[in-house]
């Protein structure tokens, strides 16, 4: 138990310390700039801004007057980078924001089609079945994807034609490649179906306008979070250019998700769209060419990269299969040697996926991507000294600790 502010004090710069040791690819995580951190501290944070969706400068609470000029110029700002008539900056995760998504377009025993967890998919709907109060009226199906991990379009516009869904939601957490949003344009017209955009890793990617913007292929609605590929303060938002979604979604959000929506977070995201405007384009180049050098550098030490017939990736992760090396987490045996990155085991062989938008943050450019394929290949297929390699990684992350594409 924490006795003293000192003790929390101790713990916290021990944190820091060991992350800064650490060579971060996680590809959900990223490295925000000291401005969108010292926001996460304003006074806001201890605030309440409830507003109704349909107007927001019906606040339920008094003295939101600067709190509501703050959200409406974000929201602003949010359209513009987006590209969506309405957005919705109140879901405090990209969690939250899918969960609003399903929950206010769904009736009940209406089907949804997603990305299974098999397949790199977060798990929106799926896990939602293991509540009982949604196990039988949450029906959910999975799209398929092609050998190199990419969505089977042929396949989802056959599926859509037979089952008929109310809801498409496209994008994941290990996605390699644009999915087919425009190709199911008119299946969705002519069966009522409404497509949505999971962007929560893309997000960053999207802003720079380095990947396709799912509202201009014919996505419905685009939601996610705003700290992956994006490198914002940790929330979400939902973007769309139909006022009859965003208002469906935004009534289901609140009151019934989210009555706080930690305020704080909104002038710290205005900061990393406004750096995003300034620097994303570049920013998001230099980490697709990071992907792909790490890609080939890791095919060249004897990996198995995924995607390999379509160059790999077109995003900020790589997927390995690793199940010819390694039986057991190689994830936690990676995080003994100081490097960071996430594994998965549910479908037929072990994988691990790489990402680059911390490391790209921090400056590193395609030459440290070789170095890096090198670090992979000395933990799992030369199995040397975890304790050893370490020391590596500290001293090569000790020459990246400023940010890049950063006020
Ligand atoms: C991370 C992720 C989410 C959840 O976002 P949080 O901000 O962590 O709540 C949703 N969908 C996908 C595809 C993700 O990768």
């Amino acid at each position: 138990m924490f006795k003293t502010i000192k003790d929390i004090d101790n713990l916290l710069k021990k944190h820091t310390e060991y992350r800064k040791g650490c060579l971060n690819l996680i590809a959900s995580e990223n490295y925000s700039s000291e401005i969108v951190r010292s926001y996460l501290s304003s006074d806001l944070g201890n605030r309440y801004g409830c507003y109704t969706t349909e107007d927001p400068s019906d606040r339920e609470y008094t003295g939101n007057k600067y709190i509501h000029e703050i959200e409406m110029n974000t929201q602003k700002l949010a359209k513009d980078v987006f590209g969506g008539k309405y957005a919705d900056l109140r879901p405090i995760s990209g969690h939250m924001a899918g969960m609003a998504v399903v929950l206010g377009i769904l009736e009940p025993h209406e089907l949804v089609i997603e990305v299974s967890l098999e397949d790199w998919g977060h798990g929106l709907v799926g896990p939602m079945r293991q509540v009982s109060q949604f196990g039988e009226t949450i029906k959910v199906e999975y799209m398929k994807f092609d050998q190199d991990r990419a969505v089977d379009a042929e396949a989802l516009k056959k599926m859509a034609k037979e089952l008929k869904p109310k809801l498409i939601i496209f994008g994941g957490s290990g996605t390699l490649f644009p999915e087919p949003v425009r190709e199911l344009r008119q299946i969705a017209d002519e069966y009522g179906i409404i497509l949505a955009y999971d962007a929560s890793h893309v997000t960053g990617l999207i802003a720079g306008k380095v990947f396709p913007n799912p509202l201009n292929e014919g996505a419905d609605i685009m939601f996610g979070s705003t700290h992956k590929s994006f490198p914002g303060p940790q929330g979400g938002f939902i973007v769309s250019n139909r006022k009859d979604l965003i208002e469906k979604i935004g009534n289901t959000l609140s009151p019934s998700l989210v009555t706080s929506h930690h305020l704080n977070r909104i002038p710290a995201f205005a900061a990393s769209l406004l750096e995003m405007k300034e620097y994303g384009h570049e920013y998001g180049v230099q980490i697709i060419k990071n992907s792909k050098a790490l890609a080939k550098a890791m095919t060249k030490r004897g990996f198995n990269v995924l995607g390999a017939d379509r160059g790999y990736t077109e995003t900020h992760l790589i997927l390995v299969d690793v199940g010819e090396y390694c039986s057991q987490m190689p994830g936690k045996l990676l995080e003994r040697a100081k490097i960071l990155c996430s594994d998965d085991f549910s479908g037929a062989s072990p994988q691990i996926r790489v990402g680059t938008p911390e490391v790209t943050r921090r400056g590193m450019t395609e030459e440290d991507m070789d170095y890096i394929a090198e670090l992979f290949r000395r933990v799992l297929i030369d199995n040397e000294d975890v304790d050893v390699i370490s020391k590596d990684v500290e001293a090569f992350v000790a020459k990246y600790q400023e940010l890049k594409y950063a006020f």
